[in-house]
């Protein structure tokens, strides 16, 4: 795919593709509970704006598809408390697709206890504005955030799952569309040849496309 592929227009065709060939959109908490024989775990990392993700929950609400978000409360470029933000994050978790954490404490605290109790509060703000249960954590820009998620922790916290962990990945294939490049692969050339296809799709690379990827990760950068 070239950087030009990059709209929701080509995303929508994809997600048809996959409806076409009889695979399932499940939420990380659904495939917990009822992992289907063939499916696509969608998972969008909400970096820069739940407005853009807003557009494309509602794309994939037209094709009965559900997503997994996972939301900042430390977004420099949002604020999930914001009106419309709220409505629209109440809204796309009462439609069946799935809101989680996604996570940077560690920009914020000293060490682990501290990490802990931050957490466990980002937890609980977030439920309050999206007016549902947080079941999944995710990390904010893993290499800068090396806050340890152990399964106690988790536990500790009341989450059912993190959204890198083995139970996902085992036996699929993962791909990331970071800067609007695929790694390892693109969600087109998977469709098909995979029983199960794990997506890490960013809803601002395919909501803008005319912005050139170097201005937005620049936007992005200054939240981070
Ligand atoms: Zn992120």
């Amino acid at each position: 795919m070239m950087p030009h592929d990059f709209s929701l227009n080509n995303y929508e065709l994809l997600l048809q593709r996959a409806l076409k060939e009889g695979y399932r959109f499940q939420t990380f908490a659904g495939y917990l509970a009822a992992p289907a024989p063939k499916a696509v775990l969608m998972r969008h990392d909400v970096d820069g704006s739940i407005r853009d993700a807003y557009a494309m929950w509602r794309a994939e609400r037209q094709l009965g598809v559900k997503a997994t978000y996972f939301i900042r409360v430390h977004a420099s470029g949002y604020n999930p408390f914001d009106k419309e933000n709220s409505a629209a994050l109440k809204e796309m978790a009462s439609s069946g697709s799935e809101i989680g954490l996604h996570q940077e404490v560690s920009r914020y605290t000293q060490g682990p206890r501290d990490g802990e109790e931050l957490m466990l509060r980002e937890k609980q703000l977030l439920e309050a504005v999206a007016g549902c249960g947080i079941r999944g954590v995710s990390t904010h820009v893993p290499k800068r955030n090396r806050f340890v998620l152990t399964e106690d922790l988790l536990e500790r916290c009341g989450f059912l799952y993190r959204a890198g962990a083995d139970v996902f990945n085992r036996g699929g294939i993962f791909m990331s569309d970071s800067n609007r490049k695929w790694k390892p692969t693109s969600l087109g050339e998977t469709i098909g040849r995979h029983v199960k296809i794990i997506a890490l799709v960013h809803p601002f690379w395919w909501l803008n496309p005319g912005v050139e990827a170097g201005k937005i990760r620049r936007f992005l950068a200054e939240g981070f």
